[in-house]
This record gives C-alpha cells, sequence and structure tokens, in this order.
C-alpha cells in the first residue's frame, strides 16, 4: 500500500489512521471536515467501554480495554479510562429472573457474575438501602471519557506520522476501472490506493456517490452531565444501567453523573434524513429533557439522580444495521475502498479492534478474526425504508431482555 487515506475523523477513524500506522503503511492521512478530531457523534459518546453477547465481539472489547488502558498509560496523564465495572442491577422478580439468565448467557463470551443485593449496594454505595435484588456484575468494563481520549488521539496521530487534514471534506473517490486511486476532496484530489471510509452517519451517503452499499442508518441519541455533587461522586463508582427503567445508564463524571437512556420509541425527530444528515449541534432537545424527566423519576432507586441538576448535554448519530452487526472490509464492487461503520453504538468500545482488523486487512490481506458478518454489502438491495426500519427494531431490540 502506497498511500491510506482515511475519511472521517471521530474515534472510528482516528483509531484505523493509527492502527494503519503501526501496522506499517507509510503515507496515511486522515481527513476530517470539521475542524477538530472527534466533534460529532465521539464527542456525545457515554464513554461505556462494556461487553455483550458475541464471540468476536469480546475480542473486540478485550482489545479496546487493553489499547485505551495503555493510550492514558502513555499520554502520562489522567484521561479518566478506569476499569470500574459495570451493573445491571435487577429491581423486581420478573427483572432478577430475566437478569440472571442473561448474565447465564453473557458469562459464556466474558466474565459476568451475579451479585446478591449486599454485594450490588457495596459496588455501588449511590444505590438507596434494601431496593436493589442483585446485578450482573461485568468486572472488567472500564470507562472511556471520549473527549479526552479523542483529544490525546489528536496529538498522537501527527506525532507517529499521520498527516491529519482539518476542515477537509471527502466528496468521492477516483477509479481506474474497478479500483481506487484517488480521493475527491473540498481541497483538491488525493491519490491513494486505499481509501477508508470511516465518515459516521455520514458513511452511508459518500458511499452511495461511489456506488457502494453501506447499510449503517444514523439515528439520534443523547446524554448529559449533572452538575458535581457537594459529596463528590467517586470516580471509582461503577457504571449502571436500569433496564427495568429504560435503561437508564449511568457512571460518574467530574464529580457528578453522567446520564443517558434508550427510547422506547424512535420519534420522526431522531430520524435524520440519509441522504444528508445533520451536525450533530443541530440535534433536538427533546430526547434530552425525557431523559432527565426520566433520571428525576429514578431518583428512588439513586437518591443524587433527585437532587443534581443537569448541566450540559451532549448528543450524536449513531449508525444502526438491521441486523445489529458491524460494517467491516473491503467493497466488493471497488478494490481499495474499505468501509469500517455501523457502529450500534458501541463505537468506542470496538473501535480499537475494528481498527486492529482493518489494518490487518490492508496490509495482509486476510484477517485471523472470523468478520463474515461484517460483510460490505450485505444489505444491499434493502431500500432505504427497508434499512431504517431494520436500524430501528436493532435500536429497540436493548429493552427486550425478557426473553
Ligand atoms: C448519547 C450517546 C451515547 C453513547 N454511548 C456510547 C457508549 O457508552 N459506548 C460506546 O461504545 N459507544 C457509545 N456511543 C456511540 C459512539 O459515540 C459512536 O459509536 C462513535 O462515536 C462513532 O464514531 P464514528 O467515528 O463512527 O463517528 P463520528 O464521531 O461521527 O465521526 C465521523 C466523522 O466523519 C466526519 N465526516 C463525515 N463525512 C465526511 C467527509 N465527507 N469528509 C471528511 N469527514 C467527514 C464527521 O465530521 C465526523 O467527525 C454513544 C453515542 C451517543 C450519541
Amino acid at each position: 500500500v502506497t498511500k491510506a487515506v482515511v475519511v472521517g475523523g471521530g474515534v472510528i477513524g482516528a483509531c484505523c489512521a493509527l492502527h494503519l500506522r503501526e501496522a506499517g503503511v507509510a503515507n496515511v492521512a486522515l481527513l476530517e471536515s470539521a475542524e477538530a478530531l472527534g466533534a460529532q457523534t465521539t464527542s456525545g459518546g457515554a464513554g461505556f467501554v462494556g461487553y455483550g453477547e458475541g464471540a468476536l465481539e469480546t475480542v473486540l472489547t478485550d482489545y479496546a480495554t487493553a489499547f485505551y488502558s495503555q493510550i492514558q498509560e502513555e499520554a502520562g496523564a489522567d484521561l479518566g479510562v478506569r476499569q470500574c465495572g459495570q451493573l445491571f442491577p435487577a429491581i423486581s422478580e420478573a427483572g432478577e429472573g430475566a437478569l440472571r439468565r442473561l448474565c447465564q448467557r453473557h458469562s459464556e463470551f466474558y466474565e459476568a457474575h451475579w451479585l446478591g443485593p449486599v454485594e450490588t449496594e457495596e459496588a455501588a454505595q449511590i444505590l438507596a438501602p434494601g431496593k436493589v435484588r442483585g446485578a450482573l456484575w461485568q468486572p472488567r468494563a472500564q470507562v472511556v471519557p471520549t473527549v479526552r481520549m479523542i483529544q490525546e488521539l489528536a496529538r498522537r496521530l501527527p506525532a507517529i506520522g499521520v498527516e491529519v487534514r482539518l476542515g477537509c471534506a471527502a466528496t468521492g473517490v477516483q477509479r481506474s476501472a474497478d479500483r481506487v486511486v484517488g480521493v475527491l476532496t473540498s481541497d483538491g484530489a488525493i491519490p491513494a490506493d486505499v481509501v477508508v471510509n470511516a465518515a459516521g452517519a455520514w458513511a452511508h451517503s459518500l458511499a452511495a456517490r461511489d456506488g457502494v452499499s453501506v447499510g449503517a442508518v444514523p439515528l439520534a441519541e443523547s446524554r448529559f452531565v449533572t452538575e458535581p455533587s457537594p459529596q463528590p461522586v467517586s470516580d471509582r463508582l461503577p457504571m449502571m444501567l436500569l433496564f427495568e427503567r429504560d435503561l437508564l445508564y449511568l457512571r460518574p463524571e467530574l464529580g457528578g453523573l453522567l446520564v443517558g437512556a434508550v427510547e422506547r420509541s424512535v420519534p420522526e425527530s431522531s430520524r435524520p434524513s440519509l441522504e444528508s444528515p445533520p451536525d450533530v449541534g443541530d440535534l433536538p432537545a427533546e430526547a434530552a429533557e425525557a431523559h432527565e424527566r426520566l433520571a428525576r423519576s429514578c431518583a428512588d432507586l439513586i437518591p443524587r439522580l433527585g437532587e443534581l441538576r443537569p448541566k450540559t448535554r451532549a448528543g450524536g448519530l449513531p449508525t444502526f444495521t438491521p441486523d445489529g452487526r458491524h460494517v467491516l472490509g473491503e467493497a466488493p464492487e471497488l478494490a481499495g475502498y474499505y468501509v469500517v461503520a455501523g457502529c450500534n453504538e458501541s463505537g468506542v468500545t470496538h473501535a480499537p479492534g475494528l481498527a486492529r482488523v482493518l489494518a490487518e486487512l490492508v496490509t495482509t490481506g486476510t484477517t485471523k478474526d472470523d468478520i463474515s458478518a461484517y460483510r460490505v454489502g450485505r444489505h444491499e438491495g434493502l431500500s432505504d425504508r427497508e434499512l431504517s426500519e431494520g436500524a430501528t427494531a436493532t435500536y429497540l431490540a436493548r429493552h427486550s431482555i425478557w426473553r
């Protein structure tokens, strides 16, 4: 490979550029249309690096926890990366049954334990006493504050020889027959034999201009951070996710709490156009307001949610795929055109691992991991409407632990 150009400077593109360079690609450029890396969905990420079902996803998450710890260590600065674990507390009898079953299924893939009520309250001392029946516990889950992490990656990329071009938007590729030979940008053409589309919410529309199908649909998500608590929330508090309270999730952030949730339905206002998704700064505030109300209604379980006032909001456009799997690999119709997209709201968790696999593919033509489920082009033939319905179903499926 003579030159690789990565399009999109979110956490996924930044990790791809880093891994390509470290895998020995001499010329790597990272193009970002905004004036800073991570200015779009990455800046809204809640920073939970946790585990789920899936053998490949476990490999990716294990890789991420090691990667982020190493970045923090090498930075010689506290980026807020903490292995403080993640709890899924059970509130009702039915919830306990469902979460115990989930724990059993998940323990096939990663280290998951069931904690009794006393141990749960000991682990998460902000819980009101006597309210939870126990919890699924992921001891190896990690907090990664995405803004501090992307700032560190932005510092590191030029230092390892990646050319970072801010304010530079890709508009398509140059091709010779069925092979990529360059990228067209707002600053002119850049010759390249490898192009990586890591454009997040814009990956679908960017790929479509070059005849490549990427079945990744952006849906808006948001979260907020409270003011710091007079008695600061410990930065060792485990992350928590309340399945029985609309998947409200929270973790410590700067002495207060970062809080979000998963909607029960996806309103029109959370479905931007596939052709031209908006800047995340222009997303509507309704979802954040709903999360703030939901948080207050959870004060019976976590009293601080009733006490701490929201201070800042952030949102983004994670992209969902109809089958819930990422999109990773070379486009079948265009040699040299690679895609890393369809984050399914776990882009912070999986970016380093996806980038590692991408770099292997680009430099060796193969990878030891079975990524057949992530095949580019597998949703070709679905209409935009079918794609959007499939993506919404994936989004909402996170509520269904009752199986
Ligand atoms: C509220 C919320 C909570 C979340 N919580 C978590 C979590 O706890 N854990 C987790 O793992 N994930 C979480 N996520 C998801 C995570 O933030 C995303 O998966 C991740 O940030 C996606 O990164 P990205 O690089 O694909 O997208 P982005 O950060 O959007 O990056 C894509 C970049 O491409 C640029 N771009 C687009 N088109 C072009 C072009 N033509 N030329 C040049 N540049 C272009 C854009 O400007 C953008 O900066 C959350 C997301 C939100 C919104």
